[in-house]
């Protein structure tokens, strides 16, 4: 499933899904989708995987994978890998199947998160983007 497939997740009990909303005393520096535990989920950009991290300090099953293409880092969280650092990748490669948050925040809207971050290393608001591949 490509990104822009996915609505965008609205607000819960454990915050809201757009750029900027709070989460304490820190700002959400990217963008929550909906999508379901399982799903495979696709590259939202050409270019090549440059980093597969870990979220969560305290819980290593938690994955992210980066994307790097001309001066940009787009990062997907919550899914585990089927791609491996170095692999080029197209907008139709799948890079994961997306991973269930419920068990580490019970209740959450089950999302992969995206954050974009620009050559300056700021993180840029990603809605303008996934925006563009709906239309
Ligand atoms: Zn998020």
């Amino acid at each position: 499933m490509h990104l822009h497939e996915m609505s965008e997740r609205k607000c819960d009990g454990h915050g809201c899904g757009h750029f900027g909303a709070s989460r304490g005393t820190r700002k959400h520096q990217g963008i929550d989708l909906n999508c379901k535990p399982m799903t495979t989920v696709c590259s939202p950009v050409a270019g090549t995987v440059t980093k597969i991290g870990y979220p969560y300090g305290d819980d290593l099953s938690y994955r992210y994978v980066e994307i790097s293409s001309q001066g940009y880092a787009f990062r997907v969280f919550y899914v585990d890998p089927m791609v491996t650092r170095g692999q080029q990748v197209s907008k139709s490669t799948p890079i994961g199947k997306a991973q269930d948050l419920g068990t580490r925040y019970s209740g959450i809207t089950n999302h992969v998160h995206l954050e974009i971050k620009n050559a300056a290393g700021e993180f840029i608001d990603p809605t303008p983007v996934v925006l563009a591949q709906r239309a």
